[in-house]
Parts: structure tokens; sequence; C-alpha cells
């Protein structure tokens, strides 16, 4: 991929504190979540924010009653990992509007949370190559990535200071899962078999999706994911993110 070196780096380990925010109940569990059982093993905190309740992504179900269900579903993926606190922003689904009211949300979440790690996912225009990615993906991003800097500017949405949550500076990572561009990786082997749980706990949304036995699509699905990062990480099954520093 253009942009992207031959070899990954090892994700950074001086951290304790993880705010994983993405768009949709399943973002994180399609390669991500592997990285972050092994984070969870290692005691660290990771708290996973949901911009939506991913109710628009079921043809066959009322998004009325798909909410619900993804927001079920989305918890127990969670607990899958060891991830015990999920918190839903319930931005419309499939209509995320970039712009400052998502900005505050997510600034708000990083001020309540105090972490030293972001994680969200791909922000980029496409997967690599011309397998074009999502507005809501996009979005939700790109917004993360900035909410980053708004967090720790007092001045920038100053009724957040007023409802008590002040700035919150200490970010240092911020890392991008299924980017086109990625630097770093983190050997997810131990995590893998709670991150096949843990896809699996999508299970309305996976028989949606394909005919396949659900078990079977989610592990070969996360195998061939670890296996391509492992050709770039001296062979170990990885997880690979972007990471922006700061
Ligand atoms: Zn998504």
């Amino acid at each position: 991929m253009a942009g992207a070196p031959a070899h990954l780096a090892e994700m950074p380990a001086d951290w304790q504190r993880a705010l994983a925010i993405v768009a949709h109940p399943d973002d994180l569990e399609y390669g991500a979540s592997a990285a972050i059982a092994t984070w969870t093993d290692a005691g660290r905190d990771v708290v996973y924010v949901l911009a939506t309740l991913g109710e628009a992504g079921i043809d066959g179900i009322e998004p009325a009653e798909a909410g619900p269900l993804r927001e079920q579903e989305q918890r127990a993926s969670a607990a899958a990992v060891g991830v015990s606190t999920v918190e839903f922003l319930r931005h419309p689904d499939g209509v995320i509007e970039y712009g400052t009211a998502l900005r505050r949300d997510f600034a708000a979440s990083i001020r309540l949370h105090r972490p030293e790690l972001v994680l969200t996912l791909n922000h980029h225009d496409t997967w690599g190559g011309t397998a074009w990615n999502t507005p809501d993906h996009r979005a939700v991003g790109r917004a993360v990535l900035d909410a980053v800097a708004d967090a720790g500017n007092r001045w920038i949405f100053p009724e957040l200071a007023e409802d008590g949550l002040e700035p919150w500076n200490g970010v240092r990572y911020v890392a991008v899962a299924g980017s086109p561009q990625a630097t770093h990786a983190v050997d997810a082997s131990a995590g893998f078999e709670r991150a096949v749980r843990s896809l699996l706990a999508h299970r309305t949304y996976i028989e949606a999706l394909t005919d396949q036995d659900p078990e079977q699509y989610s592990r070969s699905f996360l195998e061939s994911e670890m296996k391509a990062a492992s050709a770039r990480f001296g062979g170990r099954p990885a997880v690979s993110f972007e990471l922006f520093t700061r």
C-alpha cells in the first residue's frame, strides 16, 4: 500500500487506559478485539464508545428492533475480551455527520475517561485499493482524531468544562484499526479465540450477512486478517494499526 512501511513496528506499551471510539457495533470485532483481549489480559483498562446502535445494519430487521438487539450483542462482544464499560452516543446509523456536534461528543468521552491511547477504525476513503469505505467510518475516524486535540483545549467546547469535564491532554497515541496505511502491530495470538467469540456475538448481523456457518465465518475472517499482518510482523499473528503520536 502507498505510504505503508514494509515492516510493522511494535505497538507502544507505555499506557494504562484506552478508549475505543467507533461508529458501529462490530467495528471493533473485525480484528481489533484480538489486540484488546491481550491488553485487558495485561491489566489495562479499555472502554468502548459507539457512535450508533447500528440500527440500520440489517436489511431484514426494522431499526427500532435492530438497535436494542445490536446494543445487546455489542455488550456481549465487549465482555468476551474483558471490556465491561460500553457507551452508546446514539447518532443516526448510516448518516452520521462529521462536524462540531460529533467532535464535542467524542471530546466529552475523552475528558470523561482520560485515556492515554485512543483507538478508532479506518478514517481513510478506502480500505486499500478501490474498496470504498463507508461515510460513517470516515466521519467518526476523522472526528476522533480531531477530538483528541479538542479534549485538551479548555476554550473549544467551553460548555464541557462547565459540566465538570475538565480538559484532558493526556492522549499520547491514536491507533487506527483497519487502516490501509498501518505502521504498527501487536502480537494477538493469545487473544485470537476470544476475538472469534467477540465477533460471533454479533450473530444476528452475521446470519443476515452470510450463509456461511457463523463460527466458520468469524474464524476464517480473523485468521486471514491476522495472517496478513503477520507477513509484515516477523511471522507473528498480529493486529495492525496506523499509529498517530502526540
Ligand atoms: Zn462499521
